[in-house]
């Protein structure tokens, strides 16, 4: 690998050189199907005219100014989140992790905003992700994500998900809220047991906490609802966003309930690039698509057609195949052989999958995705299920 770029990641040897819908091309000539999307990132596919036109539109008119002034685009975006969401108020930034920083920092503020400032300590769950900056990582709490970075930012305790005895034991006067994702993405697509999401609501309702909910990988429609919690019937404080917000251009955001944001006044937060006129015509573009009549349905179509299959591969590839499970297009398969060993006999047929927790490979293809694509990325599976179960 090039040691010009600082070697933190396991990569492929594969290098893409464009992409078009859900196909990508690598710089062989060699052309893959795209159920990765840069880990549910690239929601529209590769090159959607629309996404493209936006950007190149915004390009040429104004890439960006500063949160010293009003923002167009941003403003659009946000009454959009807002028109269709639990939220009242949305604070952009660049990442997920950024999402979950500002999520954060409102809890804590919205207790100081109370006369409270001693509850400030968050509660998150064994297994989860919530992202790579100082805070996130004491937030994920796993040893292989601390490990070497120093003392771990105070403030986060940590339970087994679906423990509400240990979830009781862990709330103290100094509590602020409970942060969870509604379906554990990088930890394997691991759903939250039936009723907890609901469970969870009453309990922060009961001790004056702050329901945070982390919706990079699930939200934007990936599970066929624009946000994933709309399944549950539950309403949040505080939601992040990330990941396919724009696309693959970097924004994230975090949404709140006018009360959740008390504290968030001028002076309390901010971002350089955040919400900036070129990322928020790309988030636009992309809640353009989204909000069209009938894409949330075909995802949720084309999530059960893709479940279904995968399925009935299962079913008759029972010594590779453990379970598949998921929402609309967020979907993991829990194998019984190494996850690596699926993910890379599957680029070797040519369809990108992306490995999860749990030994799980995930199915992540562009919102966008077609019948055929969806039969022809099965098929590889049950050529690889094949040759890995011999
Ligand atoms: C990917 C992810 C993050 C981190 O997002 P970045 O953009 O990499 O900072 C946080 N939470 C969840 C649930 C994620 O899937």
């Amino acid at each position: 690998m090039n040691p010009a770029v600082m070697p933190t990641y396991a990569r492929a040897d594969v290098m893409f050189e464009r992409g078009e819908g859900a196909h990508l091309y690598d710089t062989e000539g060699r052309k893959y199907l795209d159920f990765a999307t840069g880990i549910a990132t690239a929601s529209l596919g590769h090159a959607h005219p629309h996404l493209v036109e936006a950007i190149q539109r915004q390009a040429g008119i104004l890439i960006h100014t500063s949160n010293l002034f009003r923002i167009k685009e941003q403003e659009r975006l946000a009454e959009r989140l807002v028109a269709n969401s639990f939220a009242d108020t949305v604070f952009f930034g660049n990442s997920g992790a950024e999402a979950n920083e500002c999520a954060i920092k409102t809890a804590r503020r919205y207790h100081y905003a109370n006369g409270e400032p001693e509850r400030y300590r968050i509660i998150t769950f064994e297994n989860c992700f919530h992202g790579r900056t100082l805070a996130t990582i004491a937030a994920t709490g796993q040893a292989k994500v601390l490990e070497g970075f120093g003392p771990k930012v105070e403030g986060f305790d940590q339970v087994p998900l679906g423990d509400l005895a240990a979830l009781q034991a862990a709330i103290g006067p100094e509590t602020a809220a409970i942060m969870v994702e509604p379906w554990q993405g990088e930890g394997g697509i691991v759903p939250l047991p039936d009723g907890f999401m609901m469970e969870l609501r009453r309990i922060c309702d009961d001790n004056g906490l702050l329901l945070i909910l982390d919706e990079v990988q699930s939200g934007m429609g990936r599970t066929g609802r624009l946000l994933a919690h709309e399944w549950e019937g539950v309403t949040p404080d505080i939601v992040s966003l990330g990941k396919g917000i724009a696309g693959g251009f970097p924004v994230g955001a975090c949404l709140a309930t006018e009360e959740a944001a008390k504290g968030m006044v001028a002076g309390t937060h901010g971002s350089t690039y955040g919400g900036n006129p070129l990322g928020m015509a790309a988030a636009n573009a992309v809640m353009d698509v989204v909000q069209e009549p009938g894409t949330l349905e075909r995802i949720e179509q084309m999530g059960e057609r893709l479940m279904g299959r995968l399925d009935e591969v299962r079913q008759r590839n029972d010594s590779v195949i453990e379970e598949v499970r998921g929402k609309g297009l967020l979907i993991g398969m829990k194998c019984k052989v190494p996850n690596m060993d699926v993910v890379n006999a599957m680029r070797a047929q040519g369809v990108l999958v992306v490995p999860a927790g749990d030994n799980v490979v995930r199915f992540l293809p562009p919102l966008t995705i077609g019948e055929a694509e969806i039969d022809e990325a099965v098929a590889a599976l049950e050529e690889v299920c094949r040759d890995l179960g011999q």
